[in-house]
Parts: C-alpha cells; sequence; structure tokens
C-alpha cells in the first residue's frame, strides 16, 4: 500500500523515517503535531535553540514514537538540549519561541487516539506485544494512512497563544553559552565537563571513576 503523504510533510517524513527506523503511526503523529505547533506560532524549525519542545510523554508506554517526528519538525532535538520531556505519560505539545515569548499547546485528540489505539486493526499486535517492524506493513499503512488523513480539526485541538512567556536557555546560542569547560579525568582519562566531575582528595574524576552510588 502506498502512502499518500502531503507534499508539506514528505521529505521530513522521510527524514524522519531515517532515524526512526519501523513504520508506525505515533512518529507521524509526531510530525503534525509538530508541524502544527509552528504553524500557529508562525515559526521555522530551529536551527539552533531558537524554540524550545516540551513533550509531556514519559518512557516505555503507547505513543511515545510521536516524540521523533516532533524533532524533525521543529528542530527541537536531544542533542541540541531543546527538547524536554515533561513525563506525563500524555500526548501533549507545547512549543515555545523563545524570541517572540510566545507559546503554544497542542495535543491529540484524546478520542481519536484511543479509537485507534484500542480498536484499529493494529491493536491485537500492540496488545501482544509484536514489535513494530514485524507488524505487516499493510495494516501500518492504513494506520499511517489514517493519521495523514484526518484534517487538524478532527486529530488535534490547541490553545490559543500564549504571549509574554518566558522561555528559558540552556545551552549554547542565543547570547548565552554553555558549559565549555572540560577537563581529563584523572583515572580514565575521559574528557568529562568539569561541572560533572568529582573531587576525590587531589583527584579530579567522572562521575564513573568516582563511583557514582558512593558519591
Ligand atoms: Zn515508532
Ligand atoms: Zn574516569
Amino acid at each position: 500500500m502506498n502512502l499518500n503523504i502531503p507534499p508539506a510533510l514528505r521529505a521530513d517524513y522521510d527524514a524522519a523515517l531515517i532515524m526512526h527506523g519501523h513504520r508506525c503511526p505515533a512518529m507521524p503523529l509526531g510530525l503534525r503535531l509538530g508541524h502544527l505547533a509552528r504553524r500557529l506560532l508562525g515559526v521555522d524549525k530551529a536551527l539552533d535553540i531558537q524554540l524550545l519542545a516540551r513533550l509531556e510523554i514519559d518512557r516505555f508506554h503507547f505513543a511515545t514514537c510521536l516524540a521523533d517526528g516532533v524533532q524533525v519538525a521543529t528542530g527541537c532535538t536531544t542533542g541540541k538540549g531543546n527538547l524536554e520531556l515533561l513525563g506525563w505519560g500524555k500526548l501533549g505539545l507545547t512549543l515555545l519561541d523563545r524570541r517572540g515569548h510566545r507559546a503554544v499547546r497542542v495535543a491529540p485528540r484524546g478520542a481519536v487516539i484511543l479509537g485507534a489505539k484500542d480498536e484499529g486493526p493494529l491493536a491485537r499486535y500492540q496488545f501482544t506485544g509484536t514489535p513494530a517492524s514485524e507488524v505487516p506493513p499493510d495494516i501500518m499503512a492504513q494506520m499511517i494512512q489514517m493519521i495523514f488523513d484526518l484534517p487538524d480539526e478532527q486529530l488535534f485541538y490547541a490553545g490559543g497563544i500564549e504571549e509574554g512567556v518566558a522561555a528559558p536557555v540552556r545551552g549554547c546560542g542565543l547570547g548565552q553559552c554553555g558549559d565549555f569547560k572540560g577537563i581529563l579525568c584523572d583515572r580514565c582519562g575521559d574528557v568529562v565537563v568539569e561541572r560533572y566531575a568529582r573531587l576525590r582528595g587531589e583527584q579530579r574524576l567522572c562521575i564513573a571513576c568516582a563511583g557514582y552510588d558512593r558519591s
């Protein structure tokens, strides 16, 4: 089954698929979530840390794959430090524009997600622990196509634009310098950000060499 992907999302879908690995409906859900949030704020992807994404997911539960779609759609990534996981077990995304001090929260409509998850053709595979990569491709394609086909207003709801939002700047960029001081661990020789080194007598050690549990 060939997917009919909206042209505006095609390149991001292909890129996200390379990063994500398997085909699943939650990654495209994240793509659409991130694109919608950006469109509502009227901002481009974050080349640096212009945007901050706060995702309400935790780990090890359904739909966490959406984080990879959000990363590609917004440019808020683990590597740049402008993606935060709030650990609430929810699927909402708040996107903050640090320069404009504006933010918007968007979230998938719960009934749509639960209906697709519990009653869709994928349910019997998910509930038996079948890895996404081993689900029959036509079943997966059907779910992915549904995510791409639903109009924004059926799939998501969005809060209003919040103005005057203070978006903390961490990391490097936007006139702020992150943690650039590194040292070598006196025991293993690995480079370690100085702030993370532990003092053991005269020695400065990385956390692993200092014995994390005992420090
Ligand atoms: Zn996935
Ligand atoms: Zn060490």
